[in-house]
């Protein structure tokens, strides 16, 4: 145990603390700037076994802010949780590391989550933590939900049937393109330490049993504008369609499919499920940053590289240059958001 014996010596874990973290299983969904930086703290801690989820592969402008990546990753263009779990080894070959390369869905979500002690979010859409709360209410895990953009930060610790739940405190996912993406507005590292660090640090309370010690509210910072607000979270509602009712809508495949591969087009088809009025002006005003666009009163068309993007005003987008839906979504995910 020596590798553990300064955190053994904290008060707060100790031996029987380090035994717990030895015994737990914990699935980090999203391998990028947050997932990484969760995965390596956990890795490091000593948790003992690790699912690690992600749909993407490693390219150089993650490698910023998504520590555990090198150029060789990103030259290898390496699935995430693949290179993830290599350099996890590395550092700790006493754990159990599970790679899972894979679109986080209605499908899978359920399996995912429900033989674990604790799912931290490391995604960068609302659609999957939407997925992550109904699926982790329902099998009555915790989860740790987790985001940053800019310089802007949010973590919030949900324990299902004893705290608020995500849809507890944001009823609906916001409309597709209202809010920016580390995509249109980029995104600067310390932010990521930041939501990391409290996230690990939650997850390191409930390993261990220290509940009392959770922060209990939903947590923003913003480390550019040297803002740090603490806003009570509270308990379940009992008029909360997924912890007060228990209806799970997002694990429901009709509420879910939203992606339709164009047959013959080389194109996907990306219909959100939440309804959304797109103001072009500001899209275009985000998107402008990031690469070529053009719009009037019906569509945008926006090139990213060698994919297009074409979003109509409801939302709807078809993504050209790839058959593909797992990158259709990611692509969505990153530019347009939800
Ligand atoms: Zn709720």
């Amino acid at each position: 145990m020596n590798r553990y014996s300064r955190q053994i010596l904290f008060s707060g874990i100790g031996a029987e603390g380090q035994q717990r973290l030895r015994d737990a299983k914990v699935v980090i969904i999203g391998c990028g700037a947050l997932g990484t930086a969760q995965a390596e703290a956990l890795a490091r801690a000593g948790v003992g076994h690790l699912r690690i989820v992600d749909r993407d592969f490693v390219e150089a402008s993650n490698l910023q802010r998504q520590t555990m990546f090198t150029e060789q990753d990103a030259a290898d263009r390496f699935p995430k949780v693949i290179a993830a779990a290599n350099h996890i080894n590395e550092l700790n070959s006493e754990i159990t590391v599970e790679p899972e390369i894979l679109d986080v869905n209605h499908s899978n979500v359920e399996r995912l989550v429900k033989d674990c002690d604790l799912v931290l979010d490391g995604t960068d859409n609302f659609a999957t933590r939407y997925l992550i709360n109904d699926a982790c209410v329902k099998h009555h895990v915790s989860w740790i939900y987790g985001a940053a953009v800019g310089s802007y930060g949010v973590s919030m610790t949900i324990r299902p049937n004893e705290t608020a739940c995500l849809r507890c405190i944001f009823e609906e996912a916001p409309p597709a393109a209202s809010a920016p993406t580390c995509d249109t507005a980029g995104v600067i590292m310390p932010i990521i330490s930041v939501v990391a660090a409290v996230q690990v640090s939650e997850a390191l309370k409930l390993l261990t049993g220290h509940v009392d010690q959770l922060h209990n509210s939903l947590m923003q910072f913003d480390v550019w504008n040297n803002e740090w607000r603490k806003i009570k979270a509270g308990g379940p509602l009992a008029e909360c369609a997924t912890c007060g009712v228990r209806q799970f809508q997002t694990l429901e495949p009709v509420a879910s499919e939203f992606a339709a591969v164009l047959c013959g087009r080389n194109a996907v088809q990306i219909s959100p499920t939440v309804p959304a009025k797109i103001n072009f002006t500001q899209l275009a005003e985000r998107l402008g940053a990031a690469g070529e666009v053009k719009f009037n009163d019906y569509l945008l068309r926006f090139q990213a590289g060698e994919y297009e993007l074409t979003i109509f005003q409801d939302a709807r987008s078809i993504i050209r240059g790839t058959n593909e839906i797992t990158t259709a979504r990611s692509l969505y995910a990153k530019y347009i958001g939800n």
